[in-house]
């Protein structure tokens, strides 16, 4: 739509749109509404909206992804959470343990990568693991901890939702809700999570292509959240030097598809502390929407990722170190 248009046009679009037997998805940018022209079976012939008023370009989205891709929206979009604008070529740092154990520790480590500068903390409370004798997190005790950082630090959190179930639950503490890796094609999830309210962290899938999580992303959209930051946290290759293999080169070619913001998570790619930092520079070089880093007080006692949380002095050196290189590729 052209610049200001009023309500009333857009209105009028949506129902000539829907008219026709489409769906209309009016999605809001920077200066102007898009409005997506979903479930058409057929190609649109553009003369029945060209002429409408307000109405600035009919363009047709050649991609199996629509909502999401740069053809339909050029500018990008910026997702807000507290002080932090993900999107915006700011690099916001969300920081915190990979799971939540109990409220000295969340505090303490909250407090600290507060000082050193990140924007939000994370931690889990339902947790994803791979053997079920492990850790799975402390469910709702965990997520009232969460607010209780939030309430002591100011602090946004962001933490995990794992399931349908407790989706609800989950949303109604996190101020971000994160799907993680092993659910990235879990798509009633992922519907789920497009009708919320809450800006929705979507992790890569463990061997995902971009087309792929573009698509998962496309679900949540095309449900009406338009809030999504993808992250990249590492693929499975056949290395043995590392948990998984960093894909920085997704980063750009993420940009060129999709509108939507794209942070890396260096620490799940890692899984080694010593391997974190220098790719988490990398990642401040490269032209990121964030980074987000597990970071512990007590990583050798850590109910899991311990051997890849940073201490928190490493923890706010990077974060000198992210900002120092951030500050020369912005120019
Ligand atoms: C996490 O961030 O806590 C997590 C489990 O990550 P991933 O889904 O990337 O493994
Ligand atoms: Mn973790």
């Amino acid at each position: 739509m052209k610049k200001g248009t009023d309500d009333k046009n857009i209105k009028n679009v949506i129902e000539a749109i829907e008219k026709r037997g489409y769906t209309a998805r009016p999605i809001p940018g920077g200066d102007r509404v898009s409005i997506g022209i979903l479930h058409n079976a057929g190609s649109v012939d553009r003369a029945h909206f060209s002429g409408l008023s307000g109405v600035k370009e009919v363009i047709p989205v050649t991609k199996p992804y629509k909502l999401v891709s740069r053809e339909f929206k050029q500018e990008n979009t910026h997702v807000r959470v507290g002080d932090a604008v993900f999107g915006n070529a700011s690099l916001p740092v969300i920081a915190g343990p990979c799971a939540v154990e109990n409220e000295t520790q969340i505090l303490a480590i909250a407090e600290s990568v507060r000082k050193a500068g990140a924007k939000l903390f994370r931690g889990g409370a339902f947790k994803p693991r791979t053997s079920p004798y492990s850790f799975q997190g402390l469910g709702e005790k965990g997520l009232q901890l969460l607010a209780k950082v939030r309430q002591e630090t100011g602090l946004p959190v962001v933490t995990e939702a794992m399931d349908v179930e407790n989706f609800a639950l989950v949303e109604e503490y996190a101020d971000i809700v994160q799907i993680g890796t092993r659910n990235m094609q879990n798509f009633s999830l992922l519907k789920r999570a497009g009708q919320s309210r809450r800006p929705v962290l979507l992790k890569r899938g463990l061997s995902a292509t971009l087309q792929e999580w573009l698509m998962a992303a496309e679900y949540i959209m095309e449900e009406g959240n338009s809030n999504i930051i993808l992250c990249e946290r590492g693929i499975r290759t056949f290395v043995r030097h590392s948990r998984n293999t960093l894909d920085l080169s997704v980063v750009p070619a993420a940009k060129k598809e999709t509108h939507l913001p794209i942070i890396v998570d260096p620490s799940h790619a890692a899984g080694i502390r010593d391997q974190v930092m220098p790719l988490a520079c990398a990642c401040a070089a490269l032209g990121a929407d964030g980074v987000m880093v597990e970071v512990h007080n007590n990583p050798e006692e850590a109910l899991s990722d311990g051997a890849q949380s940073l201490y928190p002095d490493q923890f706010s050196s990077l974060m000198s170190k992210m900002n120092a290189i951030h500050a020369i590729i912005k120019e």
